[in-house]
């Protein structure tokens, strides 16, 4: 620990070595520079606002990005920094603004993805001890599911909440996530996986609890993201519908792609 941080051009190929032990409350620690090289900026609502972001969560987000950035790259090449602005937009005058409160439209809780580069919290996935970071990394990527979707939506006009439904409808057997029934503050009650790798409202890889295309879809990118599903043929059903699709989108917004992305029934 203590080496000198190598700074390299963003834009290049050469990834930025930062040493995650350096002093987080430096302004020019690593993993501000990090971000900064990924064009994101983390902004608290209004000074006097208690909910604030702290370095942890900083950290936890910067490593939420730098997944889903590798993610990126490894389908359209490139670095992972360029990657991640090609895909959300990303440009010097206009950066990722994630902030903490602000959020009318969070009814308190949780995050919402105003657009693919506003998105702000209420609140985040959190629990006690070791899970927190991972909650904290994968409430972000969520939020990115809802991101991309949108960018989706703008560059291509394919819409994959849309997609998602259909394919939730045409293909018998798609491990469609239920409501789930709670006595009010019993916080011990969860529900199945249905295909994810944790389960219903344990908040790690479910980030929501809700039904809707655009939430399962959300935490189908968490669960792209990292690779991780359920071990079972219904995580193997969530798995086959992104490894298929994404790549796909992808393409498409990138122009390597221009044929149609149809994998129904498959
Ligand atoms: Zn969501």
């Amino acid at each position: 620990m203590g080496n000198p941080m190598n700074y390299t051009d963003p834009s290049g190929n050469i990834p930025i070595k930062y040493d995650p032990c350096d002093d987080l409350t430096n302004e020019n620690s690593g993993v501000d520079k990090m971000l900064e090289a990924y064009g994101v900026e983390f902004e608290d609502a209004k000074p006097d606002d208690s909910w604030k972001w702290d370095d942890g969560v900083k950290y936890h987000f910067l490593l939420g990005i730098e997944s889903t950035a590798r993610k990126i790259a490894k389908l359209i090449g490139g670095s992972t920094f360029t990657a991640f602005k090609t895909i959300f937009g990303i440009t010097p005058n206009d950066q990722m603004v994630l902030t903490a409160g602000n959020c009318p439209y969070c009814n308190d809780q949780g995050a919402f993805t105003y657009s693919p580069r506003d998105i702000r919290f209420a609140t985040w996935s959190t629990t006690h001890g070791a899970m927190n970071g991972i909650r904290h990394r994968n409430h972000l990527v969520h939020e990115f599911g809802h991101a991309f979707n949108q960018r989706l939506v703008y560059t291509t006009s394919i819409n994959a909440y849309t997609e998602l439904g259909k394919y939730r409808r045409s293909n018998p057997g798609f491990p469609d996530r239920t409501p789930l029934n709670c006595e009010d503050g019993e916080d011990s009650c969860t529900g199945p996986n249905f295909g994810f790798a944790s389960r219903q409202n344990v908040y790690t890889w479910q980030q929501s609890a809700v039904e809707t295309d655009g939430e399962e879809f959300a935490d189908q990118f968490l669960g792209w993201v990292f690779d991780t599903w359920a071990h079972n043929p219904e995580g193997d059903f969530r798995k086959k519908f992104m490894d298929d699709y994404m790549p796909c989108w992808i393409g498409k917004m990138t122009g390597l792609i221009s044929g149609e992305c149809n994998f129904e029934n498959n």
